[in-house]
């Protein structure tokens, strides 16, 4: 039997000695039971870094595809390895893109956009054309790691300030767009569905 834990171990060490940000437990876990409670097969993914959670929601049932973007050669070549590694090449289609210069085509049953937080609005505007009648689009890190939650004046850094009043906005616009109702979770680095009103 192949020994699964052992390799996403090794995935989150890596990711842990390089600091690529992937999801943790928590926000991993609560996504792969949300693949399997609304039965969600095809998943376009913003932001693969080093393919974990491309892997870990192409095993969370059977019959999951994933397809997912990352821009950065270093951690694309690394998610190939891992893809190759979990025997999942033919589940996972991994295209190596800035994601707001590609083009997708297709319809998916999840968006699930985990890339730069700045541009969470382009990637909702850009992918919602790739969703299926009654998909839905999640979102990760919408309490950026607990920065949304304080004064402005505690951020010392400008450009810092600046990056958390883009994801405040971006949950603004999530909240009063007509076409979605949104929920905000309050688990791992704060999680947002928004569910495709029919
Ligand atoms: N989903 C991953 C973590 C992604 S980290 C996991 O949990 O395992 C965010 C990734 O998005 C980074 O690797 C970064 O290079 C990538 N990224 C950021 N902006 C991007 C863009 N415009 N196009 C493609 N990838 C992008
Ligand atoms: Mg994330």
């Amino acid at each position: 039997m192949v020994n699964y834990y052992a390799m996403i171990k090794e995935i989150r060490d890596y990711a842990d000695e390089n600091n690529v940000p992937i999801m943790q437990d928590e926000g991993i876990n609560f996504l792969t039971t949300y693949i399997i409670k609304n039965n969600i097969h095809n998943i376009l993914e913003i932001g693969t870094a080093i393919g974990f959670s491309a892997i870990m929601m192409c095993l969370s049932q059977p019959n999951v595809k994933v397809t997912t973007i990352e821009r950065d050669e270093k951690r694309y070549i690394e998610a190939l390895k891992n893809i190759k590694k979990f025997k999942l090449e033919d589940k996972i289609t991994l295209i190596y893109h800035d994601a707001l210069d590609v083009k997708i085509d297709g319809k998916f049953d999840l968006v699930f956009i985990d890339a730069a937080k700045s541009q969470n609005q382009k990637f909702f505007e850009m992918f919602s054309k790739n969703l299926n009648e009654d998909g839905s689009i999640i979102t990760d890190n919408m309490n950026f790691h607990g920065l949304v939650f304080k004064d402005e004046g505690e951020i010392k850094s400008k450009d810092l300030r600046a990056l958390v009043r883009k994801v405040k906005n971006y949950k603004v616009f999530l909240e009063n767009n007509e076409d979605y109702v949104t929920r905000f979770h309050n688990v791992g680095d704060g999680v947002a569905v928004s569910v495709r009103k029919k």
